[in-house]
């Protein structure tokens, strides 16, 4: 099929929810894809984060293959060894409590919230607050979205859920003021990847452990873009001055796969309890051998010692283009902000050079590559945007 007979099909049948690049992928390994033209690509975006390993990385193709003709599904009535396996690598990884499996990154902060309102009402809190951080992004559903205070403003989808309220990303004071004695959580990513890789600084970091343990309120990470080796190490707070009580994680930890995780400390691994909450596909068979395959790949002392180094040297290639004016954020999660000129421009132009990455807002270019992938492609990629930039 032509892209443009796609196109045409596309735009009759499918909700017009995306604005999508005018190109359709059909086969992917490693760090590139191929389109239904045999046009090769180096892709530095990964599916948003999701393709950490590198596209069909023979361990999950392997893994899902082998599961998939043996059992795909039960249902969460009933006991798979997959599910459980998961969620003890991520406790034992990480928060060491419990984990709440599930299909998606949203579901992931519907868990967290609901965990997080059932802790404050149980300290007596008949109105739970969760404040969270200007610029961020927890998702697409309603408790998701009503955390997220730049798109909770669209009067199409109001009302929003009650609960939330937002101070400023880099501003300390303002975060202590507002955490007080109706605050059930403050909740923040590490760094904001979907509003342009902004590295939340230290001190606030310090700030919201402070404010959530002189109120008694929980500290929730979302997670879920920073998580799995993409910063570097394999949770991004690992780098930070504290760590939370709740964490949420998913694009890459299902390998490719839709898989979400809520996990918790000690301390509030029993807050949610049996009909609390739930999920149908969760945890299945399929999707948490992938993830453990892609936990194999990724939780490697060596592969997140090359994360940093690339993360470097993708950073010092950056900077020295001169229609860059700033390169920010850790790891293989960096956001070059132009001088001037137009982030989506550039980018079309860099997909048509063979180089995947993704403009956010008016001056923002986005690169999220695969955690696999060496120095060569990391020049080859520099190499495309020197010959789009300048
Ligand atoms: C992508 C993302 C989400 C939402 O994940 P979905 O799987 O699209 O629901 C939430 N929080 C952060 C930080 C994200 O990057």
């Amino acid at each position: 099929m032509k892209l443009a007979e796609l196109q045409e099909l596309e735009s009759r049948w499918v909700m017009r929810t995306y604005a999508r690049a005018p190109v359709e992928f059909v086969r992917g390994e490693g760090a590139r894809l191929w389109d239904s033209e045999g046009k090769q690509y180096l892709d530095f975006l990964a599916g948003i984060s999701v393709c950490s390993v590198g596209h069909c990385h023979p361990a999950v193709v392997e893994a899902v293959r082998e599961q998939v003709g043996t059992l795909t599904h039960t249902s969460n009535l009933y006991l798979t060894q997959g599910g459980v396996q998961l969620a003890q690598r991520l406790s034992e990884s990480s928060l060491g409590g419990r984990a709440f499996l599930c299909n998606s990154g949203t579901e992931a902060n519907e868990c967290a919230i609901k965990l997080i309102r059932k802790h404050a009402h149980e300290r007596g809190i008949d109105e739970p607050e969760i404040v969270a951080l200007e610029g961020a992004f927890h998702g697409r559903t309603m408790g998701s979205l009503s955390a997220t205070p730049g798109l909770a403003t669209n009067a199409n989808f109001s009302p929003y859920l009650p609960g939330f309220r937002s101070v400023p990303r880099d501003d300390p004071d303002a975060l202590h003021a507002a955490v007080g004695g109706s605050t059930a959580a403050v909740m923040l990513e590490p760094i904001q990847g979907e509003t342009g890789v902004n590295v939340v600084p230290d001190e606030m970091i310090v700030a919201a452990r402070e404010a959530s343990e002189v109120s008694g309120a929980l500290l929730l990470f979302d997670e879920i873009q920073t998580g799995m080796g993409r910063t570097g190490s394999l949770w991004a707070y690992e780098q930070l001055p504290a760590r939370p009580d709740v964490m949420t994680t998913a694009k890459a930890l299902g390998g490719g796969l839709p898989v979400g995780a809520c996990v918790t400390s000690e301390a509030t691994m029993g807050v949610l309890e049996p009909g609390d909450h739930g999920s149908t596909f969760a945890g299945g068979p399929l999707v948490a051998t992938a993830s453990l395959a892609a936990f194999e790949v990724i939780d490697d002392a060596e592969l997140l010692r090359n994360v940093r180094g690339l993360g470097g040297r993708l950073c010092e290639g950056l900077e020295s283009i001169s229609a860059i004016a700033e390169v920010r954020g850790r790891g293989l999660m960096v956001g070059a902000r132009l001088a001037g000129g137009d982030a989506k421009e550039a980018a079309s132009r860099a997909l048509a050079e063979g180089l995947i990455m993704n403009p956010i807002g008016a001056d923002v270019l986005r690169f999220l590559p695969p955690l696999v992938i060496g120095e060569n492609e990391v020049d080859e990629a520099l190499e495309i945007l020197r010959l789009v930039l300048d």
